[in-house]
């Protein structure tokens, strides 16, 4: 469970450690629970020094990211679409790519997109700050 923002924000970083790239990672729950605040966290995280928005209307972000063995960190957000539209803004060649990490926002949305080894982040809403945040790794 986390207290407030930086606290989401320090479960992501944690996460980012472990990230090797090919990973995606699909982020669920309701609005407001904290999913952006989640990627935004781990992008930077992991090297993304440009600042980062919601792709909710444009379904998807691309960052690269220079020095280190990941190229690419790639933010997706199925609310206002389903599995075709993010292939049509081609999502598919990035998921499972050697060197790039995927994020999609209401994941539970496009099931069929995701991986059988897809790292799992539920977000519940506790009521004030609180944020209950489960990471499941299959
Ligand atoms: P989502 O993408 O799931 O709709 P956002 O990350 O955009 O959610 O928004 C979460 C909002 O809740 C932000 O305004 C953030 O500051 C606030 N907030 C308060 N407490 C927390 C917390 N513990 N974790 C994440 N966000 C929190
Ligand atoms: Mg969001």
């Amino acid at each position: 469970m986390t207290m407030d923002a930086e606290g989401t924000a320090a479960a992501a970083v944690e996460l980012a450690k472990s990230l090797v790239g090919g990973e995606v990672i699909a982020l669920v729950g309701d609005l407001g629970s904290g999913k952006t605040t989640f990627t935004t966290a781990l992008g930077k995280a992991l090297g993304v020094v440009e600042r980062m928005t919601s792709p909710t209307f444009v379904l998807m972000h691309t960052h690269p990211l220079e020095g280190g063995t990941l190229r690419m960190f790639v933010h997706a957000d199925a609310w206002r679409t389903d599995a075709a539209g993010l292939r049509g803004v081609g999502l598919d060649e990035f998921i499972g790519a050697p060197g790039i990490v995927v994020v999609i926002e209401w994941a539970d949305r496009v099931p069929e997109l995701l991986p059988p080894n897809t790292i799992k982040v539920t977000l519940h809403n506790l009521g004030g700050d609180r944020r209950d945040i489960r990471i499941e790794r299959a």
